[in-house]
């Protein structure tokens, strides 16, 4: 499922637009349009120049040039959705959604399973409005802003810095990895935490955030605990304890029992 440092890889694939004219759009699946119909997606859009593509937690935003309502693409990648960048001689693939053409090459939306897809927004106003529910920028938020968000309420600190309303972009392998590298038991109480607690796992995010976008993804090298995730009997990578698979908000939770404190 893609999670920030997938999501900023999907950003650099729309790179290739900026300063490009939309030739044309083909909607080869309307069910991924929200709130927009085929025709009018591509009559907002077509003949359009795109602007420099921008990221917020797991959305990408592709704003048009021009006038203050210029139409903007807000794009989520739900669980399998992609970008992709091809030559106009590549065969649609079977989930290729949305196809924007230009001069240069075609920006491709791919999901298989369609849970979520592309927006239309008018100008800024309008993007804030649909964004509105998202918390800063995991990769942006300051340390104290991060503390005051996260203990805001009493919970387990995997769910809060999973829940986009707290901070946008982690998701479960970011937030396993984290916590695993600050050593923070998942379901410790987020107002139990301390202040070098808060600190060391702000500080651990920037760090875990830095290395998986410039990889385009959470590394499954050996020295990361996302390179054990589908192990049968996976161990910590820093002290061999047997790792522990459990639930967390219903979603797969590794962790080590010897590094992680409750
Ligand atoms: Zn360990």
């Amino acid at each position: 499922m893609p999670e920030l440092p997938d999501v900023e890889g999907f950003r650099r694939v729309a790179q290739h637009v900026e300063k490009r004219q939309v030739r044309s759009v083909q909607v080869c699946d309307a069910q991924v349009l929200r709130g927009v119909g085929s025709e009018a997606f591509r009559n907002a859009l077509q003949r359009r120049y795109f602007a420099a593509p921008q990221r917020h937690g797991k959305w990408v935003l592709l704003p048009t040039a021009g006038a203050a309502d210029s139409p903007w693409v807000l794009a989520h990648f739900g669980m399998t959705g992609s970008f992709e960048w091809c030559g106009h001689d590549v065969e649609l693939h079977k989930h290729d959604r949305v196809v924007f053409d230009f001069a240069t090459g075609q920006l491709r939306y791919r999901d298989m399973r369609k849970l979520t897809g592309l927006h239309l927004a008018r100008g800024q106003d309008e993007v804030d409005e649909l964004l509105a529910e998202l918390g800063p920028d995991a990769q942006q938020i300051g340390a104290e802003e991060f503390a005051e968000r996260l203990t805001r309420t009493r919970r387990g600190v995997k769910a809060a810095l999973m829940d986009q309303a707290v901070l946008a972009g982690l998701g479960n392998i970011c937030a396993d990895e984290l916590l695993w590298r600050a050593r923070i038991h998942p379901n410790r109480a987020t107002t139990e935490l301390s202040g070098d607690d808060l600190d060391g796992l702000h500080r651990e995010m920037r760090a875990m955030l830095r290395d998986a976008v410039r990889a385009g993804r959470v590394p499954d090298d050996a020295s990361w605990l996302t390179g054990h995730r589908d192990e049968p009997d996976p161990r910590c990578p820093r002290c061999s304890t047997a790792l522990r698979k459990t639930r967390v908000g219903g979603r797969g939770t590794l962790w080590c029992p010897a590094c992680q404190h409750a």
